[in-house]
């Protein structure tokens, strides 16, 4: 009896362990500067229905001037009806809502995992070419893909690479999106 106990207790620790997932993010795109976090929880939920506040993570710089990015957690009762509604409309604005990934890809070598400051490349990679030059100095117009290419020359799988690597079509970035994919609770 007591052995059974002791092993129960054991099965429960190493539940506990495994990493739990974690929500999934949405990204609203160029909110002015001046707006609150009370607008937009009111507008969230005035335009999708949900009922909780969503937690901010971050926000990026956005396209238009005086702008950002609001990146929010969304916990997948909620994602789920933001996702499909597509905009929402922030002070008679409308803006639109996408699932945001949290993926990062080096911008002096095109790797994925790491920030261009933490790169270990000493010279960069074209990201457009996969030639020895910053992206900006490309003057070829045949892409290819140095992380397809990477991939199919050590990891056997048979991407195309005529693609430049920021392509949204790029498969070793799909495959990032799948890995991250799994670290969420959908
Ligand atoms: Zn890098
Ligand atoms: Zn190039
Ligand atoms: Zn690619």
């Amino acid at each position: 009896m007591d052995r059974i106990q002791k092993s129960d207790t054991l099965k429960d620790k190493i539940t506990s362990r495994l990493p739990a997932k974690r929500h999934p993010s949405i990204i609203i795109y160029d909110i002015p500067n001046d707006t609150t976090d009370e607008e937009i929880q009111a507008s969230l939920k005035a335009n999708t229905g949900i009922e909780k506040d969503l937690k901010l993570r971050f926000k990026l710089r956005g396209r238009k001037q005086e702008t950002s990015h609001w990146i929010m957690e969304a916990p997948a009762e909620e994602f789920h009806k933001i996702i499909p509604v597509e905009k929402i409309s922030v002070n008679w604005e409308i803006h639109n809502i996408k699932e945001f990934y949290h993926i990062q890809r080096c911008n002096n070598c095109h790797e994925y995992g790491h920030p261009a400051a933490k790169c270990t490349a000493t010279r960069p990679f074209c990201g457009y070419c996969a030639q020895r030059h910053p992206t900006s100095k490309c003057r070829t117009w045949y892409p290819r893909c140095i992380n397809c290419e990477h991939s199919n020359a050590t990891k056997g799988t048979r991407y195309r690479t005529d693609h430049p690597a920021s392509s949204p079509n790029c498969s070793s970035y799909k495959k990032e999106i799948q890995t991250y994919k799994n670290t969420r609770d959908y």
